[in-house]
């Protein structure tokens, strides 16, 4: 997700949009020439509609796909339910009493906790500027409100069960400057590839990189 649609989709979970105006904004995002989010082609046909969002179809790699598409809220249905959900998650309820409120099931609402919590919960700053400290933390994966859990229930604030990063940490890039702006972004691994196009798009061309001594960064610079 890309920091444009990241600032509309703040917009729009602070209750300043409702779900169709937010599905423009994807839409209206993607532009006139569409590239497929796979193999980056713009040769695409228009593959119908499908739960109000117009699909494509790639005429290179055949795949389709929507504005959704690569966001944290692909695939997730009763959109005109995000809204009301996402207010739920702002009171505080419980992942039942969303489901409750909101009239969807359990196991959505927990899938659905999860998805929203991907979407960064702070404003994400302009760019960076001056010596910007670059730092990877692990947090662990929340499973609050899961009836049947994956293993023994732990504290609040516990330890991994297995020791040093597995399934149960979700790594999170931590960037931030002089002045005092800061993101944070959930990466889905710790490799050049992973943390690049997190990383190079929260940058000025001129900053200095401060980071520990993962080869990764070495990379990158
Ligand atoms: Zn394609």
């Amino acid at each position: 997700m890309c920091r444009n649609q990241r600032v509309k989709l703040r917009k729009w979970l602070e209750g300043k949009e409702n779900t169709d105006e937010v599905i423009g904004l994807f839409e209206r995002n993607q532009g006139d020439n569409p590239a497929c989010p796979y193999c980056r082609a713009i040769n695409l046909y228009r593959w119908g509609k499908a739960s109000e969002l117009q699909r494509y179809r790639c005429r290179q790699c055949n795949r389709t796909f929507n504005a959704l598409t690569g966001t944290p809220l692909a695939r997730l249905r009763h959109k005109d339910k995000w809204f009301e959900y996402e207010q739920t998650k702002i009171e505080g309820l419980s992942i039942r009493k969303s489901a409750d409120n909101c009239g969807i099931a359990k196991n959505t609402s927990f899938k659905w906790r999860h998805r929203f919590l991907q979407i960064p919960a702070t404003r994400q700053p302009d760019k960076m500027n001056g010596i910007v400290e670059v730092d990877e933390t692990y947090f662990l994966e929340s499973i609050k409100g899961q009836r049947r859990l994956p293993r023994s229930a732990r504290k609040r604030g516990g330890k991994a069960v297995k020791k040093g990063t597995s399934k149960e940490q979700v790594p999170v890039l931590v960037v931030r400057d002089p002045h005092g702006e800061t993101a944070n972004c959930i990466l889905h691994g710790t490799s050049a590839q992973q943390i690049e196009p997190v990383l190079i798009p929260l940058l000025n061309k001129d900053v200095i990189l401060c980071t520990d001594g993962l080869p990764t960064y070495k990379q990158i610079a």
